[in-house]
């Protein structure tokens, strides 16, 4: 078992690149996903059906990966079920399809700044 403290919060309370506020508590944790893209998301949903609960770390202060940071207005043609779905959308949708599941999302918790060349 994962026990964090502070900077835990729910995931899915906000939208597009604003980050909730952290909780001054000690919380308690199943599984630790690094990456908060479409892959995390998912894994967040899936680890729900098998009644774990997920601490999900991000370098980026917002959670969708690269659909959010690098192409949100950018159409994606090849997801299941969905002829067509900008990338933000994709990001809600999984957002949406996790929100069931409690989660905390640690933004910048770990990982590298990103690193520019020159
Ligand atoms: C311009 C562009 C267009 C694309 N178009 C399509 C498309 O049309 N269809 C398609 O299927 N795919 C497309 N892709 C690819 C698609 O975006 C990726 O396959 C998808 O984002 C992978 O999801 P992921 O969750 O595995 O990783 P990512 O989206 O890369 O998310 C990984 C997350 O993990 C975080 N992270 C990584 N390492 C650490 C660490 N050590 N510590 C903390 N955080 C960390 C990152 O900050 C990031 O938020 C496109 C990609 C680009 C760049």
């Amino acid at each position: 078992m994962l026990v964090l403290n502070g900077a835990a919060a729910s995931l899915f309370k906000t939208k597009r690149g604003s980050v909730p506020a952290p909780l001054a508590e000690t919380h308690n944790y199943d599984v630790a996903i690094i990456g908060a893209g479409p892959v995390g998301l998912f894994a967040v949903f899936e680890c729900g059906m098998l009644d774990m609960r997920c601490a999900v770390f991000d370098a980026l202060p917002q959670p969708g990966g690269q659909c959010a940071a690098l192409y949100p207005e950018k159409p994606i043609y090849d997801i299941p079920g969905y002829p067509r779905i900008d990338a933000v959308e994709l990001v809600e949708r999984l957002s949406e399809q996790a929100a069931p599941v409690r989660a905390g999302f640690l933004p910048r918790a770990c990982g590298h700044p990103p690193r520019t060349r020159g």
